[in-house]
Order: C-alpha cells, then structure tokens, then sequence
C-alpha cells in the first residue's frame, strides 16, 4: 500500500506460476471452554457433522480442510501459508484471510494469544495471554505464535537460504479499518486517507509507515504493539470484541542479476462476522456493525467475482477491497480460514460461518467445469439480496 510499491507479478524471473486454484478454503473448529454441548465433529481432514438443532438435524460439510480442535498453529501454517510463502518469494501476491464471529479463534490464528486490554468477569484475559508486547517473547509458547509471525520467520529462515547472488529486503505494514477509516496499527494517530493513481491502478495509503525489518524479534513487538492499539469494544457477545479489520502486509523485494522482483503476502484478521440483531447492538456498536457487514459482503463479493472468471469485479464498495485489490486480482492465490467454535450455543454464528465458507468453496472447485457457471452467478444474487434486507431491517 505505500508509493513505492511496484506490484510486480509480471517480474518475475524464471519461476513457475502458482497452481490454478484461486480460493482455497479451510475451516478451523477452536477448542470448547466449557463442558457444554457441541454442534460441531469434524470427521475427516476436509469434513464436518454441523447439527443445527433443527428437523433436518445432521448435515455435512466439506471444504479444502478442517482443522480440528487439537491441531496445532504450526499444522495451519504449513496447510495454509507455507505454500503462499514460497509464492511471495518467487514475486507474487498472496493473501489469507481470518473470517468468523467474534470469539471464534481469528486472532488466536493470525497472531496467537494476544494481550488483552482488561478482562472482565465473564471473559477473563487467557491465562496463556501475556501482559506486554516486551513479555510476549519470554511468555508465550512458541507452539502458540500465530501466522503471522510463522510467515515472516519463514520468509527470513527462506532468504538465509538463498543464493548469495539476490539481496532481499522485507518490510511490513500494519492498519486497521474500523468503521470505514483506516489507522496505522504500527504508529497510531488519526485516519489516514487512500489515494488511487489516475487511472485507479495502485491504492496507497497516505502516510501509512512501512517498517523495514531484518529481525523476529522486532516483527514480534511490533505486532503486539499494533495489535494492542487495534480498536477493542465491548458488545453484548464479547466484552473484548474487536470490531475492526486488521491487516498486515509483507513485502519481499529481492534483486536478481536480471532485475527486482517483489511479492507481497496480505494477512487480514477480519472483524467479527455476527450479526447486529444477535450482539444487541444500538446506535454506535450498530453502526460498525452495517460497515463490518458491508465490508464482508464487498468482499465476498469480489472473490466471487475473481473465482467466477468475471470481466469487472466492483473493489469500490468498500475500504477494505479497495486495500486489497492488489492481493485479490492479478495472479494471486488466496487462503480463507473460517473460524467456528463447537458450543452449541454459538450454533446460529457456527452455521452462518459454515454456509459462507461453503459457498466460497463450491465456487472454487466449480470453476473447474464451466457447466455450472449459472450456479455460480446465482449464488451472491440470492445469498446477499437477503442479507441487505436484513440489514435495511436493522438500521
Ligand atoms: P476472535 O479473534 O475470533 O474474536 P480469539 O482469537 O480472540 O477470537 O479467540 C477467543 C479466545 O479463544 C481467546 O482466548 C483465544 O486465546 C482462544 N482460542 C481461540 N482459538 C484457539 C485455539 N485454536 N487454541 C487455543 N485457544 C484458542
Ligand atoms: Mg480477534
């Protein structure tokens, strides 16, 4: 997202293009907290019994992958990310997104336990949450690091072992959307502007900090840090909901004898998916949640657009896709990670969760066979039309 950035997919040198799939869809089940009952079993690597409460009971669900409750931060890496890794090396844009309700595991995956700005009596900060970003290294298991960190300690353990011949440079930046303004997590202040150049090809941020890194270690308090100063709000479903979009972005430039070439990996812990109705919300906590909505939905949106082959996909809708045109166009893989807790109380948010992320996988695997392109174009019409009526009902 800043100036310099050269986007550059058609640099690279001498590297295979990434596999044809476009989407890749997983689903991670978090652990229970409790000994309640759960409407969730995962029954194989890619399926899932969702009892929905109702007469039809017992459904199935399949996707790419579902990672089950004891599986670890280092098996969602290597499924998800290591792949994308190696892409952003060889110069392309690669992105992976965190989607799910509030509570459901996003964050713990993007960064792993994170400090909590209070706990409260009804959800305590996590005894494996540390109470600084100075104490993040010291308390927390390395087991536990999430994603982000892993990407970036990849990309570094990546180009040590490079050819002496390419000099590399990693720089990272971090904002968050909340309520349609974007703030720079790694130096906060007031909201930032997006300027487009004249034909609406590159979409900077204006005065967003790219930080220049060569260590873990500062990668580490540096995420802490931001993450701290994402935007954390009570609702009545998570007192330390967080209802902002966070994204990070690592960019690899690395110069060849025959040129630079850069790649750019685009990691986005997105804010909670639940709906308005569910959280009680009322005026403010309503009003994110119609532009969290509207974010989500521009966002489905485009990735159906981009899965289904279309000429123009609409990035205009919101901040979000309009950050992530780079990441979603071009020859750029995509990852989504949807997050589900197995309680049968969370069971309306599991089953939204589920549906979403099916969709977006039948698209995926569709695309393959152009028979079923009526399907495809059928399915955003009818899924959003009445997600904006519920909506218009709400406000
Ligand atoms: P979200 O970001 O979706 O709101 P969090 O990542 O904050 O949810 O997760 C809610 C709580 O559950 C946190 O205390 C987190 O540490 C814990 N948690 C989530 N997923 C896991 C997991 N896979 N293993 C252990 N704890 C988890
Ligand atoms: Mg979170």
């Amino acid at each position: 997202w800043s100036g310099s950035s050269g986007g550059s997919c058609s640099s690279t040198v001498g590297t295979a293009a990434p596999q044809e799939e476009r989407l890749v869809v997983v689903v991670r089940v978090r652990p229970s907290f409790e000994a309640s009952e759960r409407c969730i079993e995962v029954i194989s690597g890619g399926s899932l019994l969702f009892d929905d409460g109702g007469k039809s009971r017992t459904r199935k669900y399949s996707y790419d992958h579902v990672f089950k409750e004891n599986d670890t931060q280092e098996q969602v890496y290597k499924t998800t990310t290591a792949p994308l890794v190696r892409d952003v090396l060889n110069g392309y844009n690669a992105a992976v997104f965190a989607y799910g309700a509030t509570g459901s595991g996003k964050t713990h995956t993007m960064l792993g336990p994170v400090p909590r700005k209070r706990g409260t009596a009804s959800t305590p900060a996590p005894s494996n949450a540390p109470s600084t970003a100075a104490g993040y290294e010291a308390d927390v298991n390395s087991q536990e690091i999430g994603l982000m960190v892993r990407a970036i300690e990849d990309i570094f353990l990546h180009i040590e072992s490079a050819s002496p011949d390419s000099a590399c440079k990693v720089s990272i930046s971090y904002l968050e959307i909340y309520n349609e303004l974007i703030r720079d997590l790694l130096n906060p202040g007031g909201p930032l502007e997006l300027r487009e150049d004249n034909r609406g090809q590159r979409i900077t941020v204006a005065g967003l900090s790219e930080i220049t890194t060569s260590s873990r270690k500062e990668v580490v308090s540096l995420l802490v840090k931001g993450n701290k100063a994402r935007t954390m709000e009570p609702t009545a479903a998570n007192q330390t909901s967080s209802r902002s979009h966070a994204l990070l972005s690592i960019t690899v430039q690395t110069r060849t004898p025959l040129g630079t070439k850069q790649g750019r990996l685009f990691l986005t812990d997105l804010a909670g998916s639940e709906r308005a109705k569910k959280t009680k919300n009322r005026g403010k906590r309503l009003q994110e949640g119609a532009h969290i909505n509207r974010s989500l939905l521009a966002l489905g949106n485009c990735i159906n657009a981009l899965s289904g082959g279309a000429r123009y996909v609409n990035y205009r809708d919101s901040k979000l896709t309009r950050l992530l045109k780079e990441a979603l166009s071009g020859k750029c893989k995509t990852v989504m990670i949807a997050h589900v807790a197995p309680e049968s109380k969370h069971r309306d948010e599991t089953k939204n969760t589920l549906v979403y992320a099916d969709r977006a996988n039948s698209i995926t695997t569709k695309l393959q066979n152009s028979v079923y392109i009526d399907e495809i174009k059928d399915f955003p019409t009818k899924h959003y039309q009445s997600l904006v009526s519920e909506l218009r009902d709400e406000v």
